[in-house]
């Protein structure tokens, strides 16, 4: 079993209400079972919503609050980024997953690197940093 983005396979749940389904990956992984999950919603927070990102660090310093997550409009919603990833990491835990396929560059979801101010930056979103924290691989789509 595989922890999967929901935006990957389809769901609408991109902060614009729209998603980025992935056909090859989805293709890749058609053997197995597959748990859409996104974090930013298993959070609290609406769709669509402002777009938001992680203000003084990545995910790492997020969970470890040397960082906040603003949205657009400048409100801090860190605390609905942190609730969600706890809630994808229990949901992965109830299930016995160790694997999960995020989308990359989202503050939740990114791994490696994510946006800040419109540019591409060395870092983990907040959700894949709890998940890698915690012995689930990563791979970032
Ligand atoms: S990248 Fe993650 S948090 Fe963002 S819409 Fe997709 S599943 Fe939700």
């Amino acid at each position: 079993m595989i922890l999967i983005s929901g935006c990957l396979v389809g769901l609408d749940c991109r902060y614009d209400g729209t998603s980025e389904k992935e056909e090859q990956v989805l293709e890749s992984l058609k053997s197995v079972p597959l748990v859409p999950v996104c974090p930013e919603q298993l959070g609290g927070l609406p769709t669509p919503r402002a777009r938001a990102e992680i203000v003084g660090g990545d995910g790492h310093d997020v969970l470890a609050n040397r960082a906040r997550v603003l949205d657009e409009t400048g409100k801090d919603v860190t605390i609905s980024f942190i609730k969600g990833a706890a809630e994808t990491l229990k949901l992965a835990q109830l299930l016995g997953i160790k694997e999960a396929y995020l989308k990359g560059k989202s503050p939740s979801c990114g791994s490696g690197t994510i946006w800040k101010r419109g540019q591409l930056v060395q870092g983990d979103g907040v959700c894949t940093a709890l998940l890698s924290k915690n012995g689930i691989r990563i791979t970032c789509v």
